[in-house]
C-alpha cells in the first residue's frame, strides 16, 4: 500500500484502477490473503476499489554443492543433480509492484 501510495503520487495519479504484483513463493505471503487485505487497506485511498493482479515468478534455486541454479518447484526442493537440498534462494523471496494503472490528473474526465 504505501508503494502504491508512492507511485501514485510521482505520476499525479489521482484514481488507481488496477495493480500488478509480484509475490513470490517463498515470501511468505498468501496471495489470497493479500486480495482480501487489500479491500480494507485500499479502502479510503486512490486505490479504492481497485484491482489486484498477482503473479507468481518461478522460483530459482541455487544448489550449494553443484554449483549450478535449477527451477524450484514447492513439492520438491531438492537438486536434480545431487539431489541434495543445500539451496540459497535466488528468486522467490521479492514481493514488488511491477505496474499501476488509473488516472492521470492532467487528463480530462
Ligand atoms: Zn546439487
Amino acid at each position: 500500500m504505501q508503494i502504491t501510495r508512492q507511485v501514485a503520487e510521482q505520476n499525479n495519479m489521482i484514481k488507481v484502477t488496477s495493480l500488478l504484483v509480484e509475490i513470490g513463493q517463498f515470501s511468505g505471503v498468501e496471495p489470497h490473503a493479500l486480495e482480501f487485505a487489500w479491500e480494507f487497506v485500499s479502502k479510503g485511498t486512490v486505490a479504492e476499489g481497485s484491482t489486484l493482479e498477482i503473479e507468481r515468478p518461478p522460483l530459482v534455486l541455487f544448489c550449494t554443492h553443484c554449483l549450478i541454479e535449477y527451477p524450484g518447484d514447492m513439492e520438491d526442493l531438492r537438486c536434480p543433480n545431487c539431489k541434495d537440498e543445500v539451496f540459497e534462494i535466488r528468486k522467490g523471496r521479492e514481493m514488488l509492484v511491477r505496474s499501476i494503472s488509473g488516472d492521470k490528473k492532467t487528463e480530462k474526465e
